[in-house]
């Protein structure tokens, strides 16, 4: 059999929908976002500096502490102040990890509000990239006033797509099992929270 490699050209093209690397990074805030754990708002930070994820962050309650979806939020002058930020999160996080921030790109749900713009500021974030407003902030003058480039991208498609059919080589577990004639089950613990 010979090992010389065969060129085969995709069938259909290119998928229709390939994200660019802004979009890509906004998916990965928006699916960070999916781990709020306050109704009041769902939030989602990915930090990015040479196309590399440093950190990520959702809006959530400190490590350990009741979250609002349980417990209920603790509301003060109309703000709920249970959970940290998502972008202080995701600070806090790269902190944890000894991580310097210094010249990479914040991507966020939602314009940063008053207290995390300051914070990315601080933390030497030279770019912010948001799809949607927020209903009280003076990020923008913030940022203007430091120089930090805010970028209004549209909403990315939300829907993470993976078609298993769609791929000749992708096989489910249950066509793995049949083809293989084995089953292997994993001992995971799966968390629902
Ligand atoms: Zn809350
Ligand atoms: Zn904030």
């Amino acid at each position: 059999m010979s090992t010389e490699p065969t060129i085969v050209m995709p069938a259909h093209g290119a998928p229709s929908y390939r994200p660019n690397w802004d979009q890509y990074f906004m998916k990965l805030a928006m699916l960070a976002s999916e781990r709020a754990t306050c109704p009041r708002m769902h939030c989602g930070c990915v930090l990015v500096k040479d196309n590399h994820v440093l950190s990520t962050g959702y809006n959530g309650s400190l490590p350990g502490t009741a979250h609002c979806y349980d417990d209920g939020c603790l509301v003060v002058n109309d703000h709920c102040v249970r959970t940290n930020h998502a972008e202080i999160n995701a600070i806090c996080q790269a902190a944890r990890h000894g991580m310097a921030l210094e010249g990479s790109t914040a991507y966020v749900t939602n314009l940063p509000c008053t207290s995390c713009a300051k914070a990315l500021i601080a933390v030497g974030i030279v770019r912010v990239v948001i799809f949607s407003s927020y209903h009280d902030s003076l990020a923008e003058r913030f940022f203007q006033e430091s120089h930090v480039e805010l970028c209004r991208l549209p909403m990315p498609e939300g829907i993470i797509h993976y078609d298993l059919k769609e791929f000749s080589s992708a096989r489910s577990f249950e066509e793995s099992e049949r083809e293989n004639h084995a089953g292997e089950s994993c001992s995971c613990q799966h968390e629902s929270y």
